[in-house]
Formats: structure tokens, sequence, C-alpha cells
């Protein structure tokens, strides 16, 4: 039975090439990659733009992407303490 030898012995080297192929060859363009550098955002509580957390300037419990919107928020709070006080 030569046939069946020959069967057995290219679904073995077709096996060892599908093998070889996923170990060796870089993933599809369309696979999706892991998330290798992933960086945690919060949004700015002012402007809404996301940065990253570790840049992000932190008052109470919320995010400010820059001190300028971190002190316009402080400004306008000011301000309407001192319109409900008058
Ligand atoms: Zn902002």
């Amino acid at each position: 039975m030569p046939i069946f030898r020959f069967l057995i012995i290219g679904l073995a080297v077709w096996l060892a090439i599908a093998l070889i192929r996923r170990l060796y060859l870089k993933p599809r363009a369309g696979a999706p990659r892991p998330l290798e550098h992933y960086v945690e955002t919060v949004a700015c509580r002012h402007c809404r733009v996301h940065v990253p957390r570790e840049q992000a300037l932190v008052q109470g419990k919320h995010f400010y992407c820059c001190p300028q919107h971190r002190d316009t928020r402080r400004v306008t709070k000011d301000r309407q303490n001192r319109n409900r006080k008058a």
C-alpha cells in the first residue's frame, strides 16, 4: 500500500510546515496585537482631553491636563462661592 505511505508522509510534512509557520512567522496585519504599551488615561475636567494618568494634575478626585485648566476651575469655584455669599 504505497499510496497510504505517501499520504501519511504528505500529512506529516504539511503539519510540520504549518507548525513552523505558526511559530516563526509574524502575525497577519489584521490580527489584533496584544496591549503591550497600554497607558491609562484620564479626562481633564475642564476640556475633556485625555492625558496619561501619570502626567495629569490631580486636585481632589478630579484630573486636569494643565495648570491653567486646574486654576480656571479653582477661580470659577471661588467666584461662585463669592456670589453665593454676596
Ligand atoms: Zn484641560
